[in-house]
């Protein structure tokens, strides 16, 4: 089999799906949902088919995982009549990601995946937060697209939408040019100029300031969203960090979840500072709360999601 990440299932997709004809067609129906995403998805689901025709090419959707989020949690507070013709709802993305992750903590604690209240925080060039009660995802920073939420690497996150409304009314930016603004532009680059991590680390230590806010603004960010996901899950068993962010840079870990030991929060130093490709813990022995550290793979996750299906 061929497994594709196809990133917007809207709210046809939730299961891993074998591509015919008629789901290249529903794919391309919905892509003004995702269309920086779902038209390249479409290019490798072609070119797979052309070159391997005779090899089942199988969709597994970035939305899936988030499909079955609460009411409350999904639900924008728009206009009923408009958000249900447009299907304006909040989806979730990098679905692949918290639910495999998720699964390892619960491999990793061994502890049952249905008995555990979990907060993911996937944080890499694109970043998301997900709060997981008893197995079920109940919330997740993304929304109907992938530009809510964190501060990503070149993506705003959260905004105040009158924003939007006067980069186009005052500061006369047409909408594909608040589109790149907001995707491409934002984030940590729009802020400091880079986005990767080793970069803005090495400008703080040269006292840029730029770099500094960037980084004050994306930890802001984060732990707002720990906080929150701490409250809609009373009971908090595990936070992991994962992608190449949340893998990878001790002082983020060490940033977002400081000052917390009156939460049960305790992050030990040493095991925070120790590099590896292995899912560990960061948490101190008298933590209440497992901090950890699982490295992600979507494409381990999407072969055996494929294989299932094909099988
Ligand atoms: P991803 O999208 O998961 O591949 O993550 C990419 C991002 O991970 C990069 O933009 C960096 O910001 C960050 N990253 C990768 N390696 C490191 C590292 N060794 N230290 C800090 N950040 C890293």
């Amino acid at each position: 089999a061929v497994g594709h990440r196809v990133v917007h299932g809207g709210r046809t997709f939730y299961e891993p799906t074998i591509i015919t004809r008629e789901v290249i067609s529903e794919i391309t129906r919905i892509s003004p949902l995702a269309p920086l995403h779902n038209p390249a998805n479409l290019i490798g689901i072609e070119a797979a088919r052309t070159f391997l025709p005779d090899v089942p090419s199988v969709a597994v959707f970035d939305t899936a995982f988030f499909h079955g989020l609460p009411d409350a949690a999904a639900t924008y507070a728009i206009d009923r009549g408009v958000a249900d013709l447009h299907a304006i709802r909040r989806y979730g993305f990098h679905g692949t990601s918290h639910d495999y992750v998720s699964h390892r903590v619960a491999d990793f604690l061994g502890r049952d995946y249905d008995e555990l209240n979990q907060i993911v925080l996937h944080l890499g060039n694109g970043a998301s937060a997900s709060a997981i009660a008893g197995g079920h995802p109940i919330d997740t920073s993304m929304g109907m697209t992938p530009l809510e939420g964190l501060v990503m690497g070149t993506r705003s996150g959260d905004l105040d939408p009158g924003l939007v409304l006067h980069l186009h009314r005052v500061a006369k930016l047409s909408v594909d040019q608040i589109d790149t603004l907001l995707n491409k532009q934002s984030g940590l680059k729009g802020l400091c100029g880079e986005n990767d991590f080793r970069a803005i680390s090495a400008l703080i230590e040269a006292g840029d300031e730029n770099a500094r806010r960037a980084y004050d603004v994306y930890i802001h960010r984060l732990r707002r969203y720990i906080g929150a996901y701490m409250i809609e899950l009373g009971r908090v068993d595990a936070i992991t960090f994962t992608a190449g962010v949340g893998e990878n840079s001790t002082p983020v870990r060490t940033d977002a979840l400081a000052g917390l030991e009156h939460y049960g929060i305790i992050i030990d130093a040493e095991r925070n500072a120790v590099r590896s490709k292995e899912p560990r813990r960061i948490s101190a022995d008298d933590s209440e709360i497992d901090v950890l550290v699982v490295p992600t793979n979507e494409e381990l996750a999407i072969a055996r999601q494929s294989a299932a299906v094909v099988a």
